[in-house]
């Protein structure tokens, strides 16, 4: 597991000042759903929290440890994201292991990470086969599966369901909750559908313009949202 602190965030792009300042705690084990609109610095944080954008003011910790300046592969957390790009020249089992080839793992290791993170993910069955194979919750398995063979302690999504069909939708948010749980990680995750939001998260953070316009449990937002925005953005009646 691992705790993120972030203090007084900020991302600009010459000009223009997209995370304006973000501070937030967010504990060992905790699912924490970032929500807002279309471009208020979702992606932006979530990016800088991987250590895959570099951070314009302020500091993100992990554990304590500002990480500012640590490579994004260095930071022990896994990242999914709407688009999986999975490697359509390796089978299933490669991609999962991949990660662990570039480190130098042996055959071995690599084949046992592999096995247990696809029985986990109910992809066993699917070891040897090309991404195009595969169905796109399949695919979505497995992409998670590439991201959770190195036991990483933080898990960032950004929109990882948004290509599903409804259906698909439904059941992948219970799976990846469990997921959650049962490998005891802490988890970041980006979504601009309210309803994922409410039943998903311990908590949410609804961003607005790059702030921090609300946070609180799902049934505290939705029962005592602090404005008309908050409660638009969660369904409540206002
Ligand atoms: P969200 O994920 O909430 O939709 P983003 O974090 O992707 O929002 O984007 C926030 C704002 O930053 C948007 O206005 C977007 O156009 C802008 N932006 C994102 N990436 C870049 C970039 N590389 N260069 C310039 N502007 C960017
Ligand atoms: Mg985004």
């Amino acid at each position: 597991m691992a705790r993120v602190t972030l203090t007084d965030v900020r991302k600009a792009y010459g000009e223009l000042e997209v995370v304006r300042g973000i501070s937030a705690e967010i504990a060992d084990g905790e699912f924490v759903v970032l929500v807002g609109p279309s471009g208020c610095g979702k992606s932006t944080l979530l990016r800088m929290i991987a250590g895959l954008e570099e951070i314009s003011g302020g500091t993100v910790a992990i554990d304590g440890q500002v990480v500012n300046d640590v490579a994004s592969k260095d930071r022990d957390i896994a990242m999914v994201f709407q688009n999986y790009a999975l490697y359509p020249h390796m089978t299933v089992a490669e991609n999962m292991g991949f990660s662990l080839r570039l480190r130098g793992a042996d055959r071995r290791s690599i084949g046992e990470a592999v096995a247990k993170a696809a029985a986990s993910l109910d992809v066993a069955h699917l070891l040897d086969r090309y991404p195009r194979a595969l169905s796109g919750g399949q695919r979505q398995r497995v992409a998670m599966g590439r991201a959770i063979v190195r036991n990483p302690r933080l898990f960032l999504f950004d929109e990882p369901l948004s290509n599903l069909d409804a259906k698909l939708r439904v059941q992948m948010r219970a799976e990846l909750r469990e997921l959650h749980q049962r490998l005891g990680v802490t988890s970041v995750y980006v979504t601009h559908d309210q309803i994922e939001a409410m039943t998903m998260a311990d908590r949410i953070l609804v961003l607005r313009d790059g702030r921090v316009e609300q946070q609180g449990r799902p049934l505290d937002l939705y029962d005592r949202p602090a404005n008309t925005f908050v409660a638009g953005f969660i369904g409540s009646p206002a």
